[in-house]
């Protein structure tokens, strides 16, 4: 392979994990959407490098969960993946999970939606913090 020919595969490789973390944001808010009004669709974007396509995938919200799990695996429509800078990890009902290669997966991995994301929602546990009031006090409080 000719180092013009390297250039323009990383060069790929790069802008077509660029793309695909682009489509990755759009179902971001779509997951967003359907967590908080409840799973009215399952129509997903497909992740692949063409920022003109306009296929959808469908998936439900729990393979959705299980994809975003990965911060370099994005869902594509089959046919859609690119042999040269992506490998086919997994093929599921109507579509193809892909794997970003070389700067490609670090570049979907820095920009993974969930990476920053805290735990900042988390839940106390039930019980947890209740307070308890001890007998001597609840003898004050009575009249
Ligand atoms: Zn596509």
């Amino acid at each position: 392979m000719t180092q013009q020919k390297d250039a323009t595969l990383r060069e790929r490789t790069l802008k077509a994990a660029r793309n695909q973390s682009l489509f990755r944001e759009i179902n971001e808010r779509i997951a967003e959407v359907n967590r908080r009004v409840g799973p009215f669709a399952d129509g997903w974007v497909c992740e692949c490098l063409d920022t003109s396509c306009a296929a959808s995938i469908e998936m439900s919200m729990h393979e959705y969960e299980r994809l975003r799990s990965h911060p370099n695996h994005f869902a594509v429509t089959p046919g859609h993946e690119q042999a040269d800078v992506e490998d086919v990890v997994e093929q599921c009902q109507g579509y193809l999970i892909v794997a970003k290669r070389g700067s490609g997966a670090e570049y979907a991995t820095a920009h993974d939606p969930r990476a920053g994301r805290s735990r900042a929602a988390k839940h106390p546990r039930s019980g947890a913090g209740e307070e308890r009031v001890p007998p001597s006090a609840r003898l004050r409080l009575s009249p």
